[in-house]
């Protein structure tokens, strides 16, 4: 089948109700048929479900459709995204090991690099992703793990998977592992290029609707066998009301990121030519520096638009109050559209000249490009731009 009907069919397995939609399982436990059927499962010598901590039908599901898409061996589902990032770190390194990372990454992941990971003695080197050979300056012996995300939030610059996929070959011990939250696996499919674990926040585009928070892993089978064994025992699992819900979002996935990402490049279009607005950013966007590269990497340029309003601070303020349909929140990927000021809220606790290198300027915008009709989108966009002067 089709990737798009796999998301549509792939389904867990059918009871003795003869149901035709997913029922929810909202069981903490699995009955075994007899005392040796619960040795043989607990040996792994058969298949089966034990404990909702360990696996559960529709967690299951969620699992499968989201390997099916990235090209998997294996998955593991995670209360939240970050959950699942974090777990994809702790259960593979130790104390004295190395990360690599790009400079642009999610506030939460930074915190852990700088916060808590230093406490148990690893390290990360921050990089500028641009450069090759600040990727090769950076590895050290002791170095474990590469990770990254693209395209990065809300500077939306991407790196070059392809690059990095065949960089790490001159390195076999390296994990190489990014956050595709923001493409998601219809766009773009990191696996292809040599990747070995593939994160998500399942809260984002795969929920689309704002309503759970979610989170997966998914990669190579030895490396996922650690993550299990981490899960297991620390208890991040996602519930099975959220993957029931993910999991049915998921049927939806292509249609709906094919209207964020055709919705966003009109955006992006519109904006470039409005005289109020200093620069727009967009990976599919001719004018986006990686033009080439978003192409050839990804199948369309994402649903999140970034821009500069001329006036800077507090004229990006004046824009986001002057919004009536486009509410303020810090989520994205949601069937409604979204506007962010980074400067003054996720982005606020970094320097002026951090921030800069990542791409945040003063009066930088960020519009997660929802599912409402354009015209709507862009009167609200225009309005606000005409009345917050
Ligand atoms: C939101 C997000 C996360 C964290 O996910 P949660 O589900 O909120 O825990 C991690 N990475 C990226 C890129 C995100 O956008």
């Amino acid at each position: 089948m089709k990737e798009q009907s796999k998301l549509v069919r792939s389904q867990a397995q059918r009871s003795q109700n003869r149901e035709h939609s997913v029922p929810l399982y909202l069981t903490s436990s699995f009955i075994f048929d007899d005392a040796e059927q619960g040795r043989a499962i607990f040996a792994g010598e058969e298949d089966g479900n034990v404990y909702s901590r360990y696996s559960n039908p529709n967690t299951n599901e969620f699992i499968q459709k989201v390997c099916d898409m990235e090209g998997a061996e294996m998955g593991l589902a995670f209360s939240s995204g970050m959950a699942a990032v974090f777990a994809s770190f702790a259960a593979l390194l130790k104390s004295g090991d190395h990360i690599v990372a790009c400079r642009s990454i999610f506030g939460s992941t930074h915190q852990l690099f700088t916060m808590l990971f230093p406490k148990w003695g690893i390290t990360t080197t921050y990089v500028d992703a641009s450069t090759p050979e600040k990727w090769e300056s950076a590895i050290q012996e002791n170095t474990r793990m590469i990770f990254i995300e693209t395209p990065s939030n809300p500077g939306l610059e991407l790196i070059d998977l392809e690059w990095l996929g065949n960089f790490k070959e001159k390195y076999p011990d390296i994990i190489l592992n990014v956050d595709n939250c923001f493409a998601t696996p219809y766009l773009q499919k990191p696996i292809a290029y040599g990747f070995d674990l593939v994160s998500h926040s399942a809260t984002k585009y795969m929920d689309g609707q704002g309503r759970v928070l979610g989170g997966i892993v998914v990669g190579k089978q030895v490396l996922m066998d650690e993550i299990m064994f981490f899960i297991r025992h620390t208890g991040p699992a996602m519930s099975p009301f959220n993957a029931w819900i993910i999991s049915k979002s998921l049927e939806t996935l292509p249609l709906r990121m094919d209207r964020h990402c055709s919705n966003a490049l009109d955006v992006a279009k519109k904006l470039e030519e409005h005289a109020e607005i200093a620069l727009v950013r967009y990976p599919f966007l001719p004018s986006h520096p990686q033009y080439e590269l978003a192409k050839k990497q990804m199948k369309a340029g994402g649903g999140i638009v970034t821009f500069i309003v001329k006036g800077g601070f507090d004229r990006a303020k004046r824009f986001l109050d002057c919004l009536k349909m486009i509410l303020i929140t810090s989520n994205l990927g949601d069937s409604r559209s979204i506007a962010t000021h980074p400067a003054s809220t996720t982005h606020s606790k970094l320097t002026d000249e951090e921030r800069e290198s990542i791409g945040i300027q003063p009066g930088t915008i960020r519009i997660s490009v929802g599912l409402e009709d354009i015209n709507d989108i862009m009167d609200d966009l225009l309005q606000a731009l005409e009345n917050s002067k």
